[in-house]
């Protein structure tokens, strides 16, 4: 182990002595859930284990439901299909959504754009077509050019304390690069208000630790690092303590595809409309808010590690970025705030 990231604050939460970490996992948003937690019960039999079972399932279920691009007739869903000028009353957790989604389309520049939804199927990933189907080729430019024509988030009327969304016609919202994070704050919530605090919750390899393991060590999670060569050194492994803390990585090496001997990875450029291609290999970043952990790393993999490290010192967003360089070697990067936590 090379680096260690510490939380800068202690929550004083006391340790459940002599209780048993507990786990369950499932699948959901095409990819894995699971869930830790310190309890007393005796396997995922037990009463508290099926308690855990359905105020997981529950909440994942409700953000499927509002927030899915997969799913016909969900909230999200409904609203790509409406009429422009119609109005929509959005449910809690999905206008918290737009609302983060909005303000870091704002500040990231268009690079996060929670809006890119026709972008994101030219590109093969969306629902249909799919860049894994058989015969599937990459957009063409005019393709490419209709995708951003119908793409500007700012054309989205929002009123916050009404929750009401405005189709403004044709614009169809994505919200896959962001609302795994707040799934997952979420389940921890409701955890937390059924009586469970010492928890350790990931959906699709975003994390958020709250509380403490039973023997009074905080939830340690290693980042992912992107694959290496054969031959290659390893790079250095960051270990972080998850107490009350959240961490999400992008990476250009999962859903990725290649033609024409270009690597076509699912974070896009809105603001050209192409794939990105900065050799930005993966960031994480460390958020005590995992809706922003998860959102962050989109944007910043988007910006790249000049732009991005310059946003995330800006923000005082924590986050380290591992750059594939031309030889093939990958070099760190960590903004100040990601500094403070391994310090
Ligand atoms: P990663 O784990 O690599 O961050 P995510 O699942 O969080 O991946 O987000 C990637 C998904 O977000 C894409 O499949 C697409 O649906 C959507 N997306 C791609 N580019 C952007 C972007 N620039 N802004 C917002 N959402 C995007
Ligand atoms: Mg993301």
């Amino acid at each position: 182990m090379n680096r260690v990231l510490v939380p800068l604050q202690m929550d004083g939460a006391m340790p459940l002595l002599g209780a048993r970490v507990q786990q369950l996992d499932g699948q959901t948003m095409g990819t894995t859930w699971q869930v830790r937690w310190v309890g007393q019960g005796n396997g995922p039999q037990s009463q508290q284990a099926e308690a855990v079972r359905v105020a997981v399932q529950g909440v994942l279920d409700l953000v499927v439901a509002q927030m899915s691009t997969w799913l016909p007739g969900s909230d999200l869903d409904r609203f790509n299909r409406a009429g422009a000028g119609s109005r929509h009353v959005l449910p809690e957790a999905m206008a918290d959504v737009l609302d983060a989604a909005l303000w870091l389309a704002q500040v990231s520049g268009g690079a996060f754009n929670p809006a890119a939804g026709a972008l994101v199927n030219a590109w093969g990933f969306g629902p249909s077509p799919r860049y894994t189907d058989p015969g599937f080729a990459p957009p063409d430019s005019e393709a490419v050019q209709l995708a951003l024509a119908r793409q500007d988030w700012r054309r989205l009327r929002w009123d916050r304390t009404k929750r009401e969304a405005q189709q403004p016609g044709g614009l169809l919202l994505d919200f896959s690069a962001i609302a795994k994070g707040h799934a997952v704050d979420l389940v921890s919530r409701r955890l937390a208000a059924i009586g469970i605090g010492h928890t350790l919750v990931e959906v699709g390899g975003e994390l958020r630790g709250q509380g403490l393991r039973p023997d009074g060590q905080p939830w340690w999670v290693d980042l992912e690092t992107p694959p290496t060569c054969a031959g290659q050194a390893p790079l250095p492994t960051t270990r972080v303590a998850l107490h009350g803390l959240c961490v999400a990585t992008s990476g250009d090496y999962r859903r990725v595809y290649t033609h024409g001997g270009q690597r076509l990875p699912h974070t896009l450029d809105p603001r050209h409309g192409q794939p990105v291609s900065h050799g930005l290999a993966s960031v994480s970043v460390v958020h005590t808010e995992c809706l922003w952990a998860d959102a962050w790393s989109t944007a910043l993999t988007v910006l790249g590690v000049q732009d991005g490290l310059a946003l995330a010192r800006a923000h005082g967003v924590a986050a380290l970025f591992v750059q594939r360089e031309a030889d093939g070697r990958f070099t760190e990067t960590l903004s100040p705030a990601m500094e403070a936590l391994a310090e």
